[in-house]
């Protein structure tokens, strides 16, 4: 088929037109064949994928098998990349309102027509409200990177990612405890402890494959602490059905057995770490007898784990997660596990945690510059420094501690709806569906009908785009080049596998084509996609050569862990330049740098002390996610889909096209119900209708529900108004000090 006639059939709206995806792969036999190294963006990881072309069609993707991680691996999604590209229902033209908002009626434009039309109104609204009455979100990545620095020229400072709804926590809680992000040494580990981090189901190929290799060890043990018996538990050597929510008592039970009994790495601990004191009167009361009725673990059970992960350590891995049980105390829980970290000692010890030895860091310990490094073009671009609606960053705000490049999104729909601390009119939104992905749908919902303005860029009219003014469609992953990326030791560049489809545009082209025509690019220092990639290569030809032909590039460097005298000596060998750095223990201690104000662990903090007092150190405030309902509502990741993303692409809605709510079996009949039967989930903020699956492998007094269903999405046929969406029932309400997004909720159920 060819580009022409592709386009002469469209159909829908005009513009929506298909490619029957076994069709198109039938329809060439003969032509060139090639192979495209590149990146994959069906979720966030950022594997390294191979794309067979032909005829300028792309036909298959594995992973790239010059990746020795995950070799020639991709999971489902990854492998579905070709169905997205040629999904029917994908947007090729931008689209103008012409219905009521919301009605998903639509004119097709040209790209000029579109552009004018968002340039002419964002320059009407900043001349008459401000700059700040415009609202920027994307989900974090390459095309929130665009979008800032877009948001930052046009001078608005409310810039948001998807941070707040995910991984902020475990982000601010190692920023705040070690000064930085750290590694899970999965694959070097013997006791690995999981709190429902379930990375057979929301997966991340390498350490998904580490896991696994761990979990079928004879000589390791995967506890894994869970509500439901999901994946992970099921690979596990014991299972504990904690009650939801109480994952905090729990772990300062843990720490309490450990300095009651002093069992823990105390030479570490005076070296490295402050706030000794603060913790110990903090878990002075939280013994194994007090946690028994709030986990529902038995106190035997954990002094027996206490002292299995002690011997065990610093061999010992107690998993952060990524977003796993989410609880108003989630910061609590999350720092609760970075002690507990500490006090095994395991920190740059082989099998416990580390500081990433990217390439930057590789130069600076070997003290030469040997790998190359980058530039970040987008370092000019700073977020105003005025107020922002949710007061991220701002002194005093509750989201003092917040990113003011990431912001809070529970925050949005309160501002608006209060029009403090100032009135808000248009939105502009990159690859973000608000309405599935973020608490309090109901709100959001009012919050956007008192907008004048909304423009959304995405490859689908999804439940957010199509409460657009103007829709601009954004090339799939495969129809265009990026920027590179540094990935532990080396970088990876997502590069173009076959010509665009349509009319659709990099959300890169879309950003700078209107920073030019709105006049407000002084600041950007290059044009085009290859002038970007230049600069961040600082002219390294050959750099950008291999990324272009072969996606990475990666440094074969010795494995290192400045705490463990084998690897250091193994690493002297091929660079002995850090031989003089090596104290009379055999380790690299003068390179251990903590970025905290102490320059220590931080098992007390002082400046979330001040601002939020009692939580400097351990506490257990408002862990209750129950809230006086009969279930605990929580909800996770299906290997199949993407959060709210991939639904409707037909190969993988053929594998699960709708999410049934677990119920605990024996409960369900004692409340008269069946499995298939159909009820509604409701509390204070929604209510919804799901059907319900039978099963044991849940607690009675929780539900559980794979995110990313129950769409209002009229364009994409596969998935309207099938299954359920669970943020209806969230509250906008975040969690202390990391102001995160709380997924797990209070709902009883009724009969439909
Ligand atoms: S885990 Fe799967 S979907 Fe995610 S980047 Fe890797 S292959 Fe793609």
């Amino acid at each position: 088929m060819q580009r022409r006639e592709f386009l002469k059939g469209s159909a829908f709206l005009g513009s929506l037109a298909c490619i029957n995806p076994v069709l198109s792969a039938n329809a060439f036999t003969n032509g060139d064949k090639k192979s495209v190294f590149s990146v994959c963006e069906m979720c966030s990881t950022r594997c390294p994928i191979e794309i067979s072309v032909k005829d300028n069609k792309g036909v298959f993707i594995n992973g790239n098998p010059k990746f020795s991680t995950n070799k020639t691996s991709v999971c489902a999604r990854g492998g579905a990349g070709i169905n997205q590209l040629y999904d029917k229902n994908r947007l090729i033209k931008p689209l103008i309102r012409v219905g009521k908002r919301g009605e998903n009626k639509w004119r097709e434009a040209s790209w000029d027509e579109a552009l004018n039309l968002v340039a002419t109104k964002l320059n009407e609204i900043k001349e008459k409200h401000g700059a700040s009455s415009v609202i920027f979100t994307s989900k974090a990545g390459e095309s929130h990177t665009h979008m800032s620095n877009f948001a930052c020229a046009y001078g608005s400072p409310n810039i948001f990612s998807h941070y707040s709804s995910c991984p902020i926590t475990y982000n601010m809680v190692l920023e705040h405890t070690y000064g930085g992000g750290l590694s899970r040494d999965f694959a070097n580990a013997k006791y690995i402890v999981n709190f429902g981090h379930n990375l057979f189901e929301g997966i991340v190929i390498s350490d998904a494959k580490k896991l696994a290799k761990f979990a079928a060890a004879s000589d390791t043990k995967l506890l894994v602490l869970e509500p439901r018996f999901s994946v992970v538990a099921a690979k596990a050597d014991e299972w504990l059905p904690i009650k939801p929510g109480t994952d905090v008592a729990f772990l300062m039970a843990l720490i309490h057995i450990w300095l009651r009994d002093e069992k823990y790495d105390k030479e570490f601990v005076n070296e490295y770490c402050i706030g000794l004191d603060e913790l110990k009167a903090s878990v002075k009361d939280t013994s194994p007898k007090w946690q028994e009725s709030i986990t529902g673990i038995s106190a035997d059970t954990i002094e027996r784990i206490a002292d299995e992960i002690y011997k065990a350590a610093p061999k010992v891995v107690i998993d952060w997660g990524h977003k796993t049980t989410t609880t108003y105390a989630e910061y609590q829980r999350t720092r609760a596990i970075a002690i507990a970290n500490a006090l095994m000692g395991n920190y740059e010890k082989k099998g416990g945690i580390h500081t990433s030895k990217n390439t930057n860091t590789l130069n600076k310990i070997i003290g030469e510059d040997i790998f190359p490094t980058l530039d970040n073009p987008s370092n000019v671009f700073k977020v105003p420094n005025t107020p922002r609606i949710d007061g991220a960053g701002e002194d005093g705000n509750k989201n003092y501690f917040v990113s003011r490049k990431h912001g809070v999104l529970m925050d949005i729909a309160p501002a608006i709806l209060s029009k403090k601390p100032y009135p808000i009119k248009a939105w502009v939104n990159t690859r973000f569906n608000h309405l599935v992905n973020v608490a309090n749908v109901n709100e959001s919902l009012k919050a956007i009908n008192e907008l004048d303005f909304i423009v959304s860029i995405d490859i689908y009219l999804n439940d957010f785009s199509n409460l657009a003014d103007v829709v601009l469609p954004e090339s799939s992953y495969l129809e265009r080049d990026e920027s590179i990326l540094s990935v532990g030791n080396g970088y990876y560049m997502r590069n173009k596998a076959v010509e665009v489809i349509g009319d659709t545009k990099s959300g890169f082209d879309i950003f700078r084509k209107l920073a030019s025509m709105m006049k407000i690019d002084e600041l950007y220092t290059y044009t085009t996609i290859d002038e970007y990639r230049m600069q961040q290569a600082k002219g390294n030809v050959d750099l950008l050569a291999n990324l272009k032909k072969d996606g990475i590039v990666t440094y074969k460097v010795p494995s290192l862990y400045l705490r463990e005298p084998k690897t250091i000596k193994e690493f002297a060998k091929t660079y002995p330049q850090i031989k003089d750095k090596i104290d009379s223990n055999g380790e690299l201690s003068s390179l251990i740098n903590f970025k905290t104000p102490s320059k220590k662990i931080e098992l007390f903090i002082e400046k979330v002390e001040n601002l939020f007092p009692t939580h400097g150190c351990l506490n257990t405030t408002d862990y209750d996610v129950f809230k006086n309902h009969e279930f605990c509502l929580t909800s996770g990741k299906t290997p199949i889909h993407t959060n709210a993303h991939t639904q409707n692409i037909p190969i993988l809605n053929e594998l699960m096209s709708e999410s049934p709510v677990w119920i605990n079996e024996t409960k369900a009949k004692e409340l008269g119900f069946k499995d298939g039967d159909l009820v509604y989930l409701e509390n204070e903020f929604g209510k919804i209708q799901v059907k319900l699956m039978l099963t044991q492998g849940i607690r009675p007094d929780t539900l559980f529900i794979y995110h990313g269903f129950g769409r209002n999405t009229p364009a994409l046929k596969n998935i309207h108004e099938i299954g359920a969406n669970d943020s209806i029932v969230l509250g906008s309400r975040s969690g202390y000090v990391c102001s995160t997004m709380v997924t797990n909720i209070g709902v009883d159920i009724k009969r439909a």
